[in-house]
């Protein structure tokens, strides 16, 4: 019970010791990389370095007192923050407290278990009220530590709530006068969509991808795979234990990515066969809500897309699908498709995407992105370079 070993990120791991060792250790750090990848995991273990006691020349040495109670989420100095499905409450107060009640009864969850797939079927945010709740935190005193540390994991969720621009200015001026000793790490796999005025109070750290080896590995240890499933899942998941979680099966049904990278290859067929029915029943299909969702979705038709352009300039051995090399060549040949026409498909992708993020229903926004797709890739009145179309 409690946090499983961290996976990896030995090289990065080794020269946040040495800045930690020589006191030079940034107070706002900012990991990203891509999801899934470990970035809260990490975020964690830094957490634990900067509260270990132990004496042994490694750190954190995972067997001091505060080092168990970090593994066993239960240091009180350390207060790890996260997206959390918004509590049906009505006041301000309320939401507040539902949020904390919300987060604690997840970390008793990952108390049990703590390898769960970067993948949410709903949808989460950072709101006032946790960053309400993180402030109050941050006014009283450490219990053991010399300061406390933060965690606020997937960071950008703050952003589009366009509602509520007050959490992430009541986080801004936390990272602008940290009280105290205080530490702020945040992650995100979306830096870009962070506020600039929060990502330029914090220093960047890269979180690379781990190699296809060591995702396989991590899947046998922890899950009942065979060879075959866990390499494709490794493969899949480009360097994310994370996701490639997500694509195993569960009890006889895909893996919600699996599931997700399915639907988006239909999207890119449906889009690209020149009878028009396929795609657009495909649009109707999804429900009229929960457009957040998308942008998952989208993320594998830029796959998709990225391997047709390689499959069409025949570069087999970089397809990242590659269980689905026959089909895709086949497809490519049968539509048509320019293989220069292909990059000019990526902004069609982007707008979705914004769409997607600012809520609208999901079922216009994919018709939407069939038609862009259309038309930047199957109609030849449009020139290649001009990938706007309306
Ligand atoms: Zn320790």
């Amino acid at each position: 019970m409690g946090l499983h070993d961290i996976v990896g990120h030995e090289r990065l791991r080794a020269s946040i010791f040495r800045a930690h060792e020589s006191g030079k250790l940034p107070a706002a750090l900012l990991l990203h990389g891509t999801r899934g990848i470990g970035k809260q995991r990490l975020a964690l273990w830094i957490a634990q370095l900067t509260v270990c006691t132990g004496t042994a020349a490694e750190k954190p040495c995972d067997s001091c007192g505060p080092c168990r109670m970090v593994r066993s989420l239960e240091h009180p100095d350390i207060h790890w923050y996260f997206p959390l499905p918004r509590p049906k409450v009505s006041s301000k107060e309320k939401l507040a407290e539902a949020l904390e009640a919300a987060r604690f009864q997840e970390l008793s969850e990952y108390r049990v278990q703590s390898l769960v797939p970067s993948w949410w079927d709903d949808v989460r945010g950072l709101y006032l009220g946790t960053i309400t709740n993180l402030r109050n935190q941050a006014t009283k005193r450490p219990s053991m530590a010399k300061g406390p540390v933060f965690i606020i994991g997937q960071a950008e969720l703050l952003v589009p709530q366009a509602a509520s621009p007050e959490a992430a200015n009541a986080l801004l001026k936390l990272l602008e006068e940290p009280p105290g000793q205080a530490r702020f790490i945040l992650t995100s796999s979306e830096p870009g969509m962070l506020l600039p005025t929060i990502k330029s109070r914090t220093v960047p750290l890269h979180v690379p991808a781990l190699s296809r080896e060591m995702v396989y590995t991590f899947l046998k240890e922890h899950f009942s795979v065979d060879e075959r499933t866990g390499k494709w899942a490794a493969q899949l998941s480009q360097g994310s234990p994370g996701r490639a979680m997500a694509f195993l099966p569960d009890e006889g049904e895909l893996g919600p990515l699996e599931d997700l990278r399915r639907r988006a290859f239909d999207i890119v067929v449906g889009a690209t066969t020149q009878n028009r029915g396929p795609g657009y029943r495909l649009a109707a299909s999804f429900p009229s809500t929960r457009a957040r969702q998308l942008v998952d979705l989208f993320t594998f038709v830029e796959v998709w897309l990225r391997d047709l352009a390689v499959a069409t300039a025949g570069a087999d051995k970089l397809i990242i699908n590659y269980d689905a090399l026959t089909r895709l060549k086949k497809h490519a040949n049968e539509a048509g498709i320019p293989p220069s026409r292909v990059p000019s498909a990526f902004p069609a992708v982007e707008r979705a995407r914004e769409l997607a993020r600012g809520n609208v229903n999901p079922q216009l926004v994919v018709s939407g992105l069939v038609r862009d797709l259309r038309q930047v890739l199957l109609d030849s009145s449009i020139p290649t370079a001009e990938g706007s179309s309306r």
